[in-house]
């Protein structure tokens, strides 16, 4: 569940900041406190993409923060009109610090590529901004967490699509346990914006014989994105 979703005052979150910061640390870090009551601190207003990724570099707003190499906070057009979201950072997109990489990174961008898109055109971000160790799925109080830096980068890039990558992903953000396979093939929405549901590539890979399906689900995003494009 995300923040703008449960409010400020909903004593879930319970979000505070250090105390003692040093002056030439204007982003203060940020921890949970289970046993405070209520978000006591908001955050400091951020201004754009870059000072928003500046601060989550240092997250420690849930466990994740003790076993990842690099947060990563996410790619491509800060206006963009598509977003691809996918679950979590795996181990290359650990260390380099950056989505989508390595092979099923390279078949995203070979999607893209299909759509004549490409990283520079749309915006790529993950759920959550560590990696869970082992590749796990991530916990919801992670997501939760992770919230403060998702609903903010929603906010900024203001998508008028979202193509939501792989079932993790899509029972987060759509908030549901249907499977996969219920959830392509139909539009979804996530605060006003039409969501669209695919496989994610690193499944594509295990799964060559699901490539069809995924061509498919790419082909019905483009038809409607560029329908909504071209109709404004
Ligand atoms: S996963 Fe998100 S909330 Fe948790 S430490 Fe990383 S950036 Fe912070």
């Amino acid at each position: 569940m995300y923040l703008r979703e449960i409010g400020v005052h909903t004593p879930v979150s319970l979000l505070t900041f250090e105390a003692e910061k040093s002056k030439d640390d204007k982003h203060a870090d940020m921890v949970i406190d289970s046993e405070t009551p209520a978000l006591q601190v908001a955050p400091a207003p951020f201004k754009t993409l870059e000072d928003l990724a500046r601060d989550a570099s240092t997250c420690r707003l849930c466990s994740l923060a003790d076993t990842r190499n690099q947060v990563v906070f996410g790619v491509g057009n800060p206006q963009a009109d598509l977003m691809f979201i996918g679950e979590a950072p795996g181990q290359e997109e650990d260390l380099k610090g950056e989505p989508f990489i390595g092979r099923a990174g390279q078949l995203l961008d070979r999607m893209l590529h299909a759509l004549k898109l490409d990283r520079e055109k749309v915006y790529i971000m993950n759920t959550i901004k560590c990696r869970p160790p082992n590749n796990r799925d991530p916990r919801p109080d992670e997501v939760q967490a992770c919230s403060l830096w998702f609903d903010q980068q929603l906010d900024m890039v203001q998508p008028k699509m979202i193509c939501l990558l792989g079932r993790v992903a899509a029972q987060t953000i759509l908030q549901t346990d249907a499977p996969l396979g219920s959830l392509r093939g139909r539009w979804h929405d996530y605060q006003g914006i039409p969501v669209w549901v695919t496989y994610h590539p690193a499944y594509l890979l295990r799964s060559p014989r699901q490539k069809e399906k995924s061509w498919q689900d790419m082909r019905q995003l483009q038809r409607r994105f560029q329908a909504l494009i071209s109709s404004e």
